[in-house]
């Protein structure tokens, strides 16, 4: 099959593609194009395409995407700050965390946290992002003392902050209530909230990643509540370790209903598994990540799948590399994600990238597959529109990815972020 990043592949038609599905992926597109929600069966049928199919999928997922957000990729200028790697919490597919007592475990103060946020803020950002792990001694109102010093030095800067994960332990830790807990945040400015700590949402997948971790109604509950106090969040799914196809369909139909009720996602983000220095990896219970084909797979089904409910598919480079991720930029996506500054999380995992690149590197990629760059803002206002090349769209060729190339997979491995 052509893939995407193959000019070739570009050029074929939609409904070429579609006409040369076997009759069942074609009439779940079909559907999905005139307006209708799919259901478990649908979904599963397009989960497990190969071939014509897949690039019946891929096609159409992209053609949806350019009649719900058009033509423009989009990114983020932010930085990631993850300010602590000790947790108690001990998910297998985790290569991130550490014990207290560990070499390399960290703790950012709050004074180093907002001289890293005023740096962010001079060279261009708009948003941090804060999320880190879970220390057995954390105080439950570190987090919303870290969010006064932030915002009341930088009031204009966004702040997406705490997976439904943290918000879980700060509630244990304070034994507030959750939505007298998520007020006190949103009074101290936290804009948004990471949907991260979601991996798959089937408690039986959950058990045996991390039985740690928060179950499925707790990740719910979080997530609705937030919306319903006017914080938004994203959503993701993580995969490519234990679950198979039907646990990536109801993952989604279950982002569906809770956005159907809640319109609080502004973007679904598929988390491939970086796998290669995990404990789920190494010890044989898991797959070595995600494959090029799931890739595709999974960031087309979410277009389709969430088609009407969740208009931002966003491809998370640290996870795929650049050159998949321009591939599944293809095949339905329309965001690359934000630009970091720094993450530490997927690196500790074993993926290869992960520290930054810059807004000029975006623009020059997003240029190599014929799209318009745009940046925006965390709930996806465009901030600018880069209709022609700059000066700044400078990248080195070594960093560039291979046009055309079919088999350059990044190397790649993974957590839950
Ligand atoms: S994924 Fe998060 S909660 Fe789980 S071990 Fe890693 S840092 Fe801790």
């Amino acid at each position: 099959m052509l893939r995407p990043m193959n000019p070739e592949w570009r050029e074929i038609p939609w409904d070429r593609a579609l006409a040369a599905a076997s009759p069942t992926v074609a009439n779940a597109l079909e559907k999905s194009l005139a307006g209708g929600d799919l259901g478990f069966e649908e979904g599963m049928t397009l989960a497990t395409v190969e071939g014509n199919d897949l690039l019946a999928l891929a096609k159409v997922a992209d053609e949806l995407r350019r009649r719900t957000v058009g033509d423009r990729i989009t990114y983020v200028v932010n930085r990631n700050l993850n300010f602590t790697n000790i947790c108690i919490v001990g998910c297998s597919f985790c290569g991130f965390s550490r014990g207290p007592d560990s070499p390399d475990a960290y703790f950012h103060s709050t004074d180093a946290l907002l001289a890293k946020s005023l740096e962010a803020v001079e060279r261009g950002a708009t948003e941090v992002c804060i999320q880190g792990g879970l220390p057995k001694d954390l105080d439950g109102y570190n987090y919303v003392e870290l969010l006064r010093a932030i915002k009341g030095r930088l009031p204009e800067l966004h702040v997406h902050a705490y997976s439904p994960m943290e918000i879980t332990y700060g509630i244990e830790k304070t034994r507030m209530p959750l939505p007298e807990y998520l007020l006190m945040l949103k009074q101290a400015g936290l804009n948004s909230i990471p949907g991260t700590a979601a991996e798959i949402l089937d408690d039986s997948v959950r058990r045996s990643l991390s039985p740690n971790k928060l179950k499925v109604r707790q990740w719910i509950e979080v997530i609705r509540t937030a919306h319903s106090l006017g914080i938004p969040s994203t959503s993701t799914m993580m995969y490519g370790h234990t679950e198979r196809p039907e646990h990536w369909v109801r993952h989604l139909l279950l982002l569906r209903e809770i956005q159907k009720e809640t319109r609080g996602f502004t973007e679904f983000v598929p988390l491939g598994f970086i796998h290669s220095q995990t404990k789920l990896f190494q010890i044989g219970g898991a797959r070595a990540g995600h494959s090029p084909d799931e890739d595709l797979i999974v960031h087309a089904l979410a277009r389709v799948l969430l088609h009407g409910y969740i208009p931002n598919i966003q491809v998370s480079w640290v996870k795929l590399g650049y050159e998949q991720s321009l591939a599944c930029l293809e095949a339905g996506a329309n965001d690359f994600g934000g630009t970091l500054m720094e993450e530490s999380i997927s690196k500790a995992a074993g993926a290869n990238f992960g520290e930054y690149v810059s807004p000029g590197e975006f623009r020059a990629l997003i240029r190599t597959i014929g799209r318009i760059p745009a940046e925006r803002s965390t709930t996806y206002k465009i901030r600018k529109t880069f209709e022609l090349p700059d000066a700044e769209e400078i990248m080195p060729s070594s960093r560039m990815p291979m046009l055309g190339a079919t088999t350059g997979h990044a190397p790649v491995s993974t957590t839950g972020y």
